[in-house]
């Protein structure tokens, strides 16, 4: 057996004690005093695993941000470990139970597993002293859960200078899959304003921003391809004040995936550009497409097939699989560098309460993780 591996099953109460630490420190995406308790406590297990090396990027809105280098000169090239210690979840919403081998808890899976593995993946690479011509920079940011907006500047700049960035985000229930494909996703919200008018004295003056908006969903489905990978949510609407009042004002919150980084400015262009269906009202519509998808590229396959090697020396089989939730890896991915995602622990239901980690598990995907970073290292 691999002598990492085996280290790292020697240590699994002292990983499991790790992810404790974390998963306490409850850290939901809006609470910034939260978030940075949090945070305090990743710096504090780094600094007593690796010892030097913290940089703190502090921030006003959100929880401050963290980037760890592992390296023992000034190498200039780098490999990219990104990962986020914000959660869904409220303070206190969800409890932290162990049944087993099995460990449930806000933010186990998304991704606190995650971050264990990869401190417990340098502590090993440190351990025996395994250090190589490109330094290790872990990214740890606050506010991968409500979109990256503080935080998506830095993670491309930190990508740009990386030969290969690792994200270990949750894996692919039910067997660990790692993701070698996410969809991009955009964000829109569609304003419609209508005149009012009584519903009855004045039925033919007023122009119905609900009218205009029930067209307006009709007509964005539409533009969804199930054979292209685009899909389109509307998920929240609202509008209008009584039944007997013609609406002034309605809005829809829209969701929009894809699945190929072209296929971005086209859907774009169509949802920015919309037609109108009922005279007298008018429309609004702002957003983007955010985040570019993770492509499975040549680069990202060759990535795949080293992890799928470790992995078979480590005596499992290593699957791939796609996601359509996307990540601060689609960013990486968006730019140009080769990222591979879903290295985290194996386990499910993240968002949901059934939320989890397999704690034997977690020496064997910090082994993972640990192992290629040596490879690529070199
Ligand atoms: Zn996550």
């Amino acid at each position: 057996m691999s002598q990492i591996l085996n280290y790292l099953k020697e240590n699994e109460s002292n990983i499991l004690d790790t992810l404790l630490r974390l998963t306490k420190a409850e850290s939901p995406s809006h609470n910034k005093v939260l978030v940075d308790q949090c945070g305090e406590i990743l710096r504090n297990e780094y600094e007593s695993f690796i010892g030097h090396e913290v940089e703190c990027i502090e921030k006003e809105s959100v929880g401050n941000q963290y980037k760890f280098t592992y390296s023992n000169n000034s190498e200039s090239e780098q490999l990219l470990v990104i990962g986020h210690m914000d959660t869904v979840w409220d303070e206190g919403a969800l409890p932290i139970k162990q049944d087993g081998d099995l460990l449930y808890g806000p933010g186990v899976f998304d991704m606190k597993g995650g971050l264990t593995i990869t401190l417990w993946a340098l502590k090993a690479l440190k351990e025996f002293n395994y250090f190589g011509s490109k330094k290790i920079v872990f990214l740890v940011t606050s506010d991968e859960e409500i979109g990256s907006a503080h935080s998506k500047d830095l993670i491309i700049q930190e990508a740009k200078r990386s030969r290969a960035v690792f994200v270990p985000e949750s894996s692919i229930e039910p067997d660990g899959a790692v993701k070698t494909e996410r969809k991009g996703a955009g964000k829109f919200l569609l304003k419609v304003e209508g005149i009012s008018s009584h519903a009855g004295i004045n039925a033919w003056d007023g122009a119905s921003a609900i009218e205009e908006l029930a067209y307006q969903i009709i007509d964005l489905k539409k533009l969804a391809n199930r054979d292209e990978g685009i899909s389109i949510n509307v998920g929240v609407v609202s509008g209008g004040t009584r039944s007997n009042v013609i609406a002034k004002e309605a809005v829809a919150e829209i969701d929009v995936r894809i699945t190929k980084k072209d296929q971005a400015e086209v859907i774009q262009n169509q949802i920015l550009n919309r037609p109108q269906f009922i005279a007298g009202t008018n429309i609004e519509i702002t957003g983007e497409i955010e985040r570019f998808p993770l492509e499975r590229n040549e680069q990202v396959v060759e990535l795949y097939e080293v992890f799928k090697e470790i992995a078979a020396n480590h005596g499992y089989d290593l699957k791939e699989g796609s996601s359509g939730g996307a990540s601060d890896g689609n960013f990486t991915s968006g730019i140009g560098v080769p990222t591979i995602d879903g290295l985290g622990p194996l386990g499910g239901g993240a968002h949901n309460e059934s939320e989890h980690v397999y704690i034997s598990n977690l020496p064997y995907r910090a082994a993972l993780l640990a192992e290629a970073l040596l490879k690529y290292m070199k």
